[in-house]
């Protein structure tokens, strides 16, 4: 009996939706160099390229849904008799809006802005500007996207791996086992005892270390591992 379902989401479970991925073809690192827009030297360096670039990401999102992968999550999360966690390394927010209540941004999100002075989060969908004044200290210039960049520590990572410790079964969904921590996650839950399933459009890198592999759209992909899940438990 399966008690707690560990899910990591990648930037595949997004691409069906119309957000591009970081490394397939035609993917975002191919169109822009990471260097300026996803380091926190890049930041220091030209910071108006660095909101330029995440004022666009912002309204491309907004213009995107979730697709049947999300939603089928969502019915997992609502449905399964036991615990169910989502982390996701995306930034996006189209879990939430396919209805997931518990999910883990460990990379951040993409609506939210910090102020690198006061230390506070605050929602935004629209532009931000280095004139843009922090809305609780005031201070112009401070306000940077709530994103962790390359070579920046994710958030969450005690209760990540908190929760790794105690699944049964891992799955991963979209994800190219390339960016870490997160691509060594299926190490630590394998070690300790869990089942670990890969749903992605081709393997991963760390492919190996699965037990199970469905390979194709994770819109088809997803919701049909959702229903099996959910009639084994049920039966
Ligand atoms: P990645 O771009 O490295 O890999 C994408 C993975 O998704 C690949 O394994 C690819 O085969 C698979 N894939 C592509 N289309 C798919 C589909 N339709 N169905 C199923 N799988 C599909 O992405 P990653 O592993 O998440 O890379 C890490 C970084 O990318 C993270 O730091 C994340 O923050 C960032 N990212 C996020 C978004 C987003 O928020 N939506 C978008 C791009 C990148």
């Amino acid at each position: 009996m399966i008690k707690k379902i560990f899910i990591l989401t990648g930037a595949g479970i997004s691409a069906e939706s119309g957000i591009p991925t970081f490394r397939d073809a035609g993917g975002l690192w191919q169109r822009v160099d990471l260097n300026k827009v996803a380091t926190p030297e890049g930041f220091q360096e030209d910071p108006d390229l660095v909101h330029e670039f995440y004022n666009k990401r912002r309204k491309e999102l907004l213009k995107v849904k979730p697709n049947p992968a999300h939603y089928a999550l969502a019915k997992l999360e609502r449905e399964f008799p036991g615990e169910v966690v989502i982390v996701t390394q995306n930034v996006d927010d189209l879990h939430e809006r396919a209805g997931c209540r518990n999910v883990i941004h460990m990379h951040g999100e993409l609506l939210k802005v910090r102020c690198m002075f006061c230390g506070k989060v605050f929602r935004e969908t629209g532009d931000v500007f280095t004139s843009t004044p922090c809305p609780s200290c005031k201070r112009k210039g401070s306000l940077r996207p709530h994103v962790v960049w390359f070579g920046e520590v994710p958030f969450f990572l005690d209760k990540i791996l908190k929760e790794l410790e105690e699944c049964d079964l891992f799955v991963a969904i979209g994800t190219s086992g390339t960016v870490y921590p997160a691509a060594g996650f299926v190490e630590l839950a394998r070690k300790q005892g869990a089942k670990c399933v890969e749903i992605n459009l081709k393997p991963a890198e760390n492919a190996h270390l699965f037990h199970e592999h469905r390979y194709g759209p994770a819109s088809k992909e997803v919701p049909k591992w959702v229903e099996e899940v959910l009639s084994t438990q049920s039966s």
